[in-house]
């Protein structure tokens, strides 16, 4: 699918992390490491007087000078300005994706050559603002965009690469139908998909760009903040650099979460210091709101969808923040399966965007591609109709 001039690259522009993917001349998938030996690299920009630092390291300054660092620039793209002014000074939200594709692309480019062409992805429900945008900030970066694609998608499209749906004698000619549960760092998406041979179709797809890890780093925040507030009448959210230390041991304690049954925070301010100590319980029911926002919107989707659970054949999960044992239980709960993680979550969509950067690249070579995307930009939102057969409720496009 791929000729040796032109690699097929695949990029998940994600809100906390990003990843990059490349098609071997065998047609396979891989994740490329960055020039820290990572495979995903943090979405963080720190604007240091002329220089710009993207990266672990920036990740880093957020706990000593937050004013210059941005973080989860994407849940503000679309919008003129990024959130915060930086170093005094104000960017559009595309000019930080651009200076995180740019590390990406210096750190691919040091392992597979120069390219230019790359698919790109996006949540299935951005809007043509954001798409536009993202796409923006590919160019500006110094890219040929020649897809920007549904994060879902690319993550169905990867799982079925490695069931073998995609070969040109698919391992079987019945049509999967799939939820994709994607919650990363810093949005949320469900899609139901349907794979029918080589075609990937989608059936109903919504999310919240507001919503992912970062939320349930936050409540720990808060927690540490008024267990501080209440021991020294002081709170550490005042200084955004103690801020910053305080959200990162909070993802800290919250990783640890998933593995371990208690975790400890602790927290320093103007000399004085406390300790959170939280089992998983609490933790779970400090943030059950939030998981409930997910649900109800896993609901709804597979009710636009017009399916029933046992009509679902997989529940994919897709992000890093799937890793919580309160999301597998709940997703267990609701849908009465087990959740299948056969694909890497954090490497799922980069490696389906790769698989289609291989196809565009095929096709312009003229070469016959082996799977078709339906609705790739679709936006199903609000567009539902009833079956007056069976008053089922499908999705209208
Ligand atoms: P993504 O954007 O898909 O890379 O997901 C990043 C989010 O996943 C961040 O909020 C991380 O804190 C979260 N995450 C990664 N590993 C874990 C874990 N083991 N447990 C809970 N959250 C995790």
């Amino acid at each position: 699918m791929t000729t040796r001039s032109t690699p097929a690259v695949g990029i998940d522009l994600g809100t906390t992390f990003s990843a990059v993917a490349r098609l071997e001349e065998n047609g396979r998938p891989v994740t490329l490491v960055n020039a820290e030996g990572d495979r995903v690299t943090p979405s963080v920009v720190l604007f240091d007087g002329d220089d710009v630092v993207v990266g672990k390291e920036a990740l880093k300054a957020l706990a000593t000078e937050a004013e210059h660092v941005a973080e989860c620039s994407k849940r503000d793209v679309g919008h003129r300005v990024f959130h915060k002014a930086l170093g005094g000074k104000q960017y559009p939200p595309e000019v930080i994706e651009a200076w995180i594709l740019n590390k990406l692309r210096q750190d691919a480019t040091a392992q597979i050559g120069p390219f230019s062409q790359v698919v790109i992805t996006v949540p299935a429900y951005f809007d043509e603002v954001r798409r536009k945008a993202t796409q923006d900030a590919g160019y500006m970066a110094g890219f040929e965009v020649l897809d920007i694609i549904n994060e879902p998608t690319a993550a169905a499209v990867a799982f079925g690469f490695q069931q073998g749906l995609l070969a040109p004698e698919p391992s079987s000619d019945q049509p999967v139908k799939i939820l994709v549960y994607d919650l990363g760092g810093g949005t949320f998406d469900v899609t139901v998909m349907e794979i029918r041979g080589t075609d990937y179709v989608t059936l109903a797809t919504d999310g919240d760009v507001q919503l992912g890890g970062y939320d349930w780093d936050q409540r720990l925040a808060d927690l540490v903040a008024e267990g501080f507030i209440r021991e020294h009448l002081l709170d550490p959210r005042e200084d955004p650099s103690t801020a910053g230390r305080v959200w990162r041991d909070c993802e800290g304690a919250k990783q640890t979460l998933s593995s371990r049954e208690k975790a400890t925070i602790p927290c320093y301010y103007q000399g004085r210091s406390s300790r959170v100590e939280l089992r998983r319980e609490q933790f779970e029911e400090a943030t059950l709101d939030l998981l409930d926002r997910t649900r109800f919107t896993t609901v709804q989707t597979l009710r636009a969808a017009g399916l029933e659970w046992p009509q679902i054949d997989r529940v994919l999960l897709v992000g890093g923040s799937t890793r919580m044992p309160m999301v597998r239980k709940m997703l267990r709960e609701i849908s009465g399966k087990e959740a299948d993680t056969s694909v890497s979550a954090d490497e799922a969509v980069a490696q389906g965007a790769a698989l289609r950067a291989g196809l565009m690249l095929a096709k312009r070579h003229r070469k016959r591609g082996t799977f078709h995307i339906k609705n790739v930009n679709s936006h199903s939102l609000g567009v539902v109709g009833v079956n007056p057969k069976t008053q089922q409720r499908r999705n209208g496009i």
